[in-house]
């Protein structure tokens, strides 16, 4: 297996005053585990890889929308393991960096109709009934096996009171919250979609525990952008360096500072934020 390193830093944040609350605000890097495969995109594939190759598949098959970072991470994991890629695309045709990053790899694009896109098993029997070599991730590579790997995000992480990430399916938060809880973490999601409140159950299923996720934080819904929202990014890039992609980790970021100032968290809690890439998508919507 080709694993990438990930051995991230974790880096401390000093930004905005918050240490002046007494409250201790990290990140960990997973952004740096690779260019394209960022993040909890990785981590997610990690045993789904695995078991599409004890199973002796060779082409993966999954679900995305047009900006998806799971499907970039997919043609690019796809192309170093020599396994064929298809995604299935939600939408109208359309072209963009990120799908045409896709096609380099290798991955086959079907794009389909909104009403189609809804029932991803039946796509996948109709092309590949009769593909015994295809195998079906679910969008966004949400599942069981995804969870697995993203326990180990907290591999070696000790001494933190809280750990959170931002959440689209919620599998990145079900699998640290099941390492969280071994180590006296709490684990916190940041929900990214609006409206969403039934994912908590999804969550507390898949983690096989009930996670604690925030709602209200998605600054109008999923993909949704304003101009706080990138000044916000903008701020945080100049005072530490670091990147935030504006559909996860910066409306993460920006809900954890909202919590922080209305004193969600006490004096003394390390709170530890998971950096879960994404830096792609910021490349489309820069100026
Ligand atoms: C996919 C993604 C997430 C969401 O992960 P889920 O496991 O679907 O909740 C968070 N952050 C970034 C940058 C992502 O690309």
């Amino acid at each position: 297996m080709d694993d990438l390193n990930t051995e991230t830093p974790i880096q401390q944040i000093r930004f905005s005053g918050i240490e002046k609350t007494g409250i201790e605000l990290f990140m960990k890097r997973d952004d740096l585990i690779h260019p394209f495969i960022s993040g909890n995109k990785w981590r997610k594939l990690k045993y789904v890889l695995q078991d599409a190759k004890a199973r002796n598949k060779n082409h993966l098959v999954s679900f995305g929308g047009a900006y998806s970072n799971h499907l970039v991470a997919l043609a690019c994991a796809g192309a170093i393991h020599g396994l064929h890629t298809t995604g299935f695309v939600r939408g109208e045709e359309v072209s963009n960096p990120m799908l045409s990053l896709c096609k380099l790899w290798g991955m086959q694009l079907v794009f389909t109709q909104r009403e189609q896109y809804k029932n991803k098993n039946a796509l996948f029997t109709e092309f590949f009934n009769s593909d015994a070599q295809a195998y079906f991730i679910d969008e966004g590579g949400k599942g069981g096996l995804a969870a697995q790997g993203c326990e180990e995000i907290l591999d070696g992480v000790y001494g933190f009171t809280h750990v959170m990430c931002s959440v689209g399916t919620g599998t990145t938060i079900a699998g640290i919250a099941r390492q969280a809880i071994k180590k006296g973490m709490i684990a916190e999601g940041i929900c990214m979609l609006k409206g969403a409140e039934a994912i908590d159950a999804e969550i507390a299923e898949l983690a096989g525990l009930p996670v604690k996720i925030h709602h209200g934080m998605s600054r109008g819904g999923y993909g949704k952008s304003d101009p706080e929202l990138m000044a916000f990014i903008g701020t945080f890039a100049s005072e530490t360096g670091i990147l935030l992609d504006q559909v996860y980790t910066g409306k993460m970021m920006t809900a954890i500072v909202q919590l922080i100032k209305e004193g969600y968290y006490k004096r003394g809690d390390k709170l530890l934020t998971i950096h879960t890439g994404g830096l792609l998508g910021l490349m489309g919507v820069l100026e």
